[in-house]
């Protein structure tokens, strides 16, 4: 069942993404080589605990860690360690919070140094494959509109789309219905309506869309060890369009 939001929910949401988003903001400032992922870790959980909201992925289902931040090859849930980040490295930096209840989500791919033309187009190709679908996510259109938009984007630039993970709705829990995949036909699946809060979030690989799972039963990653990209933002579906909760103006 979709939860559809009040606007004075919404209003929550939106605190609690823009946390999320300031963190974010704030990590990508410290991108270099030699810094940890642990020490960006670090930061984010301060970052979030400063704002009087809680890192939601920290404990969620055992996760260790506030933030999950992914390298290369490395496509979601990668958890942060003494790894320290090189020069063409791409690390993927998602972050959840919850406030008053209310939970935030958004993800981030960030260039370490001088990266590869190819890692750059797979990048701004997630990133802007994100905003197809976002441009889909309108009261009357149908859940998989947004599912094609992103996926028929990824696919004209030659890049594939993870099909094993998938975006969500978001609200009083940090997952709920419906699940939002990255690929297929338009015109299918429920109708969007005013209210509905939604994670979406595109997951590209270079090669093959296929991913496997770690030892550690969290890091998720290509299985051509290929490089992937992530990009999320959570937005609301109001009458007015779709409006993006997890992005700071300007
Ligand atoms: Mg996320
Ligand atoms: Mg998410």
């Amino acid at each position: 069942m979709i939860i559809l939001k009040t606007p004075e929910e919404i209003k929550k949401l939106r605190t609690a993404n823009l946390i999320v988003a300031r963190a974010l903001a704030k990590l990508k400032k410290m991108i270099e080589a030699g810094i940890t992922t642990l020490e960006l870790d670090s930061v984010a959980e301060k970052a979030v605990r400063a704002e009087g909201a809680r890192p939601s992925f920290k404990g969620y289902k055992g996760f260790p860690s506030a933030l999950c931040a992914s390298v290369n090859h490395e496509v979601v849930h990668g958890i942060p360690s003494k790894r320290k980040l090189k020069d063409g490295d791409i690390v993927k930096l998602d972050l959840g919070s919850e406030y008053e209840g209310y939970y935030g989500d958004s993800a981030v791919s960030v260039a370490v140094g001088e990266v590869s033309d190819r890692a750059l187009r797979l990048m701004e190709t997630t990133r802007e494959s994100l905003y197809k679908g976002i441009e889909q996510a309108r009261a009357g259109n149908h859940l998989s509109d947004i599912s094609h938009a992103v996926g028929s984007f990824v696919e004209s630039r030659g890049f594939s789309v993870v099909q094993d993970y998938v975006g969500h709705g978001i609200g009083r829990a940090p997952h709920e219905d419906p699940q939002i995949p990255n690929f297929g036909p338009p015109g299918r699946g429920p109708l969007l309506k005013e209210g509905m809060v939604l994670a979406i979030e595109p997951m590209v690989n270079c090669g093959t869309h296929r991913v496997e799972l770690l030892d550690d039963n969290w890091t998720v990653v290509t299985k051509d060890r290929e490089l992937s990209a992530h990009f999320e933002h959570s937005i609301a579906i109001t009458e007015n369009g779709p409006e993006v909760l997890s992005e700071l103006d300007g």
